[in-house]
């Protein structure tokens, strides 16, 4: 089988240098699938430009996008995500970001476009790329005041078992990257053992996230790192880590992704 990154930045322009480079060096470690972030509509029509066999596009109002855009801009956006939506496999980001933006002026704005862009995503039938930090409490109050149900990732998630759980009780997974590769976020390292197996996808968040710190380019390809952190923290072995993390983005997101040989 072949491995597929559920979240990275593919289109930013830092990786405009060497991304064929960072894409050859993916597809060598067996990594040929890559599900795309989307932040702006900027960044969706990047993508567009991006996208080939095997990379895949999601669109979604970023909540650091959400805090810094004027609110006439933002409601056009809100109307063109319903319209462009249809190009790609998922809606996201979307989400709550209250150590970006604490304010109550600024959380409130978060939470008006995180539940529209739900809505969006239900309407659509989507799944959804989940961007929360510092926001757990309101975010599942928000999911459920919905009636729950939604499918798609809770991205970069390094929470514990039980929060994991009152995602998976929405319908969502739990999509871990390079927090596992880097110091503290002890509580995930020490839980990561009691999060079903079948509950974890795997991903980079390239170009953010290098293990090293934030001047350095990271690569979708370190999700075979990631998991075999995984493998040193649980003692599952490596492949089966990758190969179900596979299997579920590829039914989450209903990909074909061509390159696969199993
Ligand atoms: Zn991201």
């Amino acid at each position: 089988m072949t491995w597929i990154d559920g979240h990275c930045h593919l289109a930013d322009r830092r990786m405009d240098r060497d991304r064929q480079e960072i894409l050859t060096t993916a597809r060598l470690r067996g990594v040929t699938g890559f599900v795309m972030g989307g932040v702006d509509p900027d960044d969706w029509s990047r993508q567009r430009t991006v996208a080939e066999c095997g990379i895949y596009m999601t669109f979604g109002l970023h909540p650091w996008t959400v805090i810094n855009t004027e609110p006439a801009k933002l409601q056009k956006a809100l109307e063109q995500l319903h319209t462009k939506l249809k190009d790609a496999v998922g809606l996201g980001e979307l989400g709550l970001d209250y150590l970006r933006g604490p304010t109550s002026t600024s959380r409130a704005i978060q939470r008006t476009y995180f539940t529209r862009q739900l809505e969006i995503a239900r309407d659509a039938d989507k799944p959804v790329v989940l961007h929360i930090v510092k926001a757990h409490d309101d975010a599942l109050k928000l999911l459920r005041d919905m009636g729950g149900r939604f499918h798609g990732i809770v991205h970069g998630f390094s929470g514990s078992a039980d929060l994991a759980g009152a995602y998976l009780k929405l319908g969502l997974h739990v999509s871990i990257g390079c927090a596992l590769l880097k110091s503290g976020y002890k509580v995930l390292k020490r839980e990561l053992k009691h999060i079903p197996e079948t509950a974890i996808t795997l991903e980079s968040d390239a170009p953010d996230m290098h293990p090293s710190g934030r001047t350095n380019i990271n690569r979708p390809d370190i999700i075979v790192d990631v998991a075999k952190a995984v493998t040193d923290l649980t003692g599952r072995p490596t492949a089966k880590v990758l190969d179900q993390s596979s299997k579920a983005l590829r039914i989450l997101f209903g990909l074909d992704d061509p390159i696969r040989s199993d």
